[in-house]
């Protein structure tokens, strides 16, 4: 058996082991059995037709999109997979906060049906990094769990360094639509082995769990695009409409 099968099998007798002694629970009905189980899968729905080109919104057909009228977007476009409702707002604070990481696979695997869908055409994969302090405290960056599940089953480059978040930013849940703007502007920064050759046209793929007002996605394109991207794309799981 080679190194990298002997891996897998270990992982998968001792996940075999804690799945006999802790029993995954579902995280949208907390039914035992699944970590997210058939029928809640099931009540996870993509969006449905037709949305902004742009941002990924839903709208009616031939609106102009409030949100794009509002700020123009230096991302190529954002995409999300479904919205903001139940059972995947709970899936999504418990995969983030409640280390139910296991939620990543699943989740993950929605991500990748969305790129597909959506026909986005990407080099490279890179989830939106934690600030060190937060990717302590939790031990592990959602958002890269989701991106490698997501990378893989695309079979794409998934690159966990060419992004850092250099600035501690406060939280933006409580935080207007102008101050989430200000609070991560400038927040990331290319590492210095991605530098502009490195970038140069490459089309890049952002992955983050939702996407409220778009602030820290644009934050982090805007030094991909100095570094020479030629687009930056984005996908969520949901975008929450309440704004
Ligand atoms: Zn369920
Ligand atoms: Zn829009």
């Amino acid at each position: 058996m080679s190194k990298g099968n002997l891996r897998r099998e270990v992982k998968r007798a001792t996940q075999q082991g804690l799945d006999l002694l802790f029993p995954p629970q579902c995280a949208g009905c907390k039914r035992n059995g699944h970590v997210l189980c058939p029928a809640c899968s099931a009540a996870i729905q993509p969006l449905a037709l037709p949305y902004c080109r742009r941002c990924g919104i839903p709208m009616a057909a031939g609106d102009p999109c409030r949100q794009c009228s509002f700020r123009i977007p230096a991302l190529s476009g954002v995409r999300a997979y479904s919205h903001f409702g139940e059972p995947l707002r709970s899936c999504i604070y418990s995969l983030k906060y409640e280390g139910n990481t296991r939620l990543a696979q699943p989740l993950g695997l929605f991500l990748a049906q969305a790129y597909l869908y959506y026909a986005l055409q990407a080099d490279v994969i890179i989830a939106v990094p934690l600030d060190d302090k937060r990717q302590e405290q939790r031990g592990y960056n959602h958002a890269y769990l989701l991106a490698k599940v997501c990378a893989a089953q695309v079979h794409l480059p998934l690159y966990s360094t060419m992004l850092v978040r250099h600035r501690t930013t406060v939280a933006q849940v409580e935080l207007s639509a102008s101050q989430r703007h200000q609070n991560v502007a400038g927040a990331f920064r290319c590492t210095p082995a991605f530098t502009t050759r490195a970038l140069l046209g490459r089309r890049i793929l952002i992955i983050d769990d939702v996407c409220t007002t778009g602030a820290t996605l644009e934050a982090c394109a805007a030094p991909l695009f100095a570094a020479g991207a030629r687009e930056v794309w984005a996908l969520v799981l949901a975008r929450p409409s309440s704004e």
